[in-house]
């Protein structure tokens, strides 16, 4: 007799220590992944097992439909199970959910609560219940059943271990909850920020077929007319080249938030890449009558670059040399080849930069004249656009001045390349 006493206790403290190990296992289990189903698989798994059940589920509260659902459910009918929704009068999920307190059901035949739908849905016939409600701090997110005990009935013990597991869980279940919601709402950012990219792309593109038109017709009536007209004329001119400038920048911005892959690198000669940028701002040089000179080394330099964003950058520096100087200046556009380095830079001898803003001149919207002046005019985007789309191609931009007054310089230095490396052909 004494014999099986000190059996029984044995296997008494023997199962409360399985319990115990399986509640830390669970606790591992459920630090180990972020990802809400596979966390809600792990929970009722081991809130079947632990309790020696044949199944066990999650209800959750959708506070858009104010109702329960089942989140996970153990059998191939979980996907079945989900369709249903579960009020949260008149239900014992609900109930639960409602009074934030365990109920411990040895029969379901005459409970009046019991879904019968739900059984019938899945074909599972629910004999006994144990639930808790799911409590993140003083906030009940959902419900744990485990449902038709295996052997005997649903005891204390069995409900204060599926406390435990629900506690665990309920913390899990928010953590993941939270991250989800935090990736909805990245995704829904990034959707808006590209469906903003593509209207700024688009009404870009658009406005050029027009001002094109403005900048040609203004051109012929400067040359056709004399005096005041002319005058006119060429503020009308000036205007709408400074509007593509800025339509420009509009365009060159999407282009700068396209991701590597979208480098395209080809073999040019750069002499020739560098002529053509400078042709592009020719016409907004000679409304101030200055002059683009080319200090090109005579050996002829190839490599391969993503031409057309060399060039945007290009451009985007030739158009600052023209409005940060002075009429009738000269503008030096330099290249050369240095230590299997592509040197590259536009000279003026305009207003010049503080020598404590030469890098803060890079900043997204960052402006040397105070807002309130405005003499330049720009958005303070064509700088960063341009560094951005030479470091895309692995290259450095950078400013140089001795300072107010002292003219600017703006280099940009690439690797030279011969052959593609293995990013490029990826
Ligand atoms: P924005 O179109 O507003 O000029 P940028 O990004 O092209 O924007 O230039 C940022 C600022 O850097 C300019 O507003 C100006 O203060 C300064 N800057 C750029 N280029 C020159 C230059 N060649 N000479 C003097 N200042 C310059």
């Amino acid at each position: 007799m004494l014999e099986t006493d000190s059996f029984k206790a044995y296997s008494k403290v023997q199962k409360t220590a399985d319990r115990l190990q399986r509640l830390v296992d669970l606790s591992m289990s459920l630090n180990s992944t972020l990802n809400l189903n596979d966390l809600l698989k792990i929970i009722i798994q081991t809130a079947a097992d632990i309790l020696d059940c044949e199944a066990a589920s999650i209800l959750l509260y959708d506070e858009k439909s104010g109702e329960l659902f089942f989140a996970a459910a153990t059998g191939e009918d979980a996907k079945k199970l989900a369709e249903i929704p579960v009020p949260i009068n008149n239900s014992i999920a609900g109930t639960i959910f409602r009074t934030h307190e365990p109920i411990t059901l040895h029969q379901l035949e005459n409970e009046p609560r019991h879904n019968k739908k739900a059984s019938e849905h899945v074909g599972f016939q629910t004999r006994s219940l144990l639930g808790v409600p799911l409590r993140i701090r003083e906030r009940t997110i959902g419900v744990l059943e485990s449902l038709n005990k295996k052997v005997g009935t649903f005891s204390e013990a069995d409900q204060e271990t599926l406390k435990v597991v629900a506690s665990h869980a309920a913390v899990a279940i928010h953590n993941a909850q939270l991250i989800q919601a935090l990736k909805q709402a990245y995704e829904d950012v990034s959707k808006a920020d590209k469906l903003k990219s593509n209207f700024l792309a688009l009404a870009s593109h658009e406005l050029r077929t027009p001002l094109g038109i403005i900048i040609g017709y203004a051109t012929f009536l400067r040359e056709d007319s004399d005096g005041e007209t002319s005058g006119h004329a060429d503020q009308v001119l000036n205007a709408a080249l400074q509007m593509r400038t800025l339509l420009e920048d509009m365009n060159n911005l999407t282009m700068l938030e396209e991701d590597a892959s979208s480098i395209m690198p080809r073999k040019l000669l750069l002499q020739d890449l560098l002529a053509k940028a400078a042709e592009e701002i020719r016409e907004l040089a000679q409304v101030k009558e200055q002059e683009i000179i080319f200090n090109f080394s005579e050996e002829k330099i190839e490599s391969l670059v993503d031409g057309k964003k060399l060039s945007a950058a290009i451009v985007n520096l030739l158009h600052n040399a023209v409005r940060f100087s002075p009429e009738k200046e000269k503008i030096v556009l330099g290249l050369r080849c240095e230590n299997e380095q592509i040197l590259c830079w536009v000279k003026d001898h305009g207003i010049g930069i503080p020598k404590d803003q030469l890098e803060s001149i890079f900043d997204k919207f960052y402006q040397v004249e105070a807002p309130n002046i405005r003499r330049y005019g720009g958005m303070g985007l064509g700088l960063t656009i341009a560094q951005g789309l030479i470091e895309a191609q692995g290259g450095k931009l950078w400013a140089e001045s001795e300072g107010e007054g002292q003219g600017s310089t703006f280099k940009i230095s690439l690797p030279l390349k011969q052959m593609p490396s293995p990013s490029d052909l990826q």
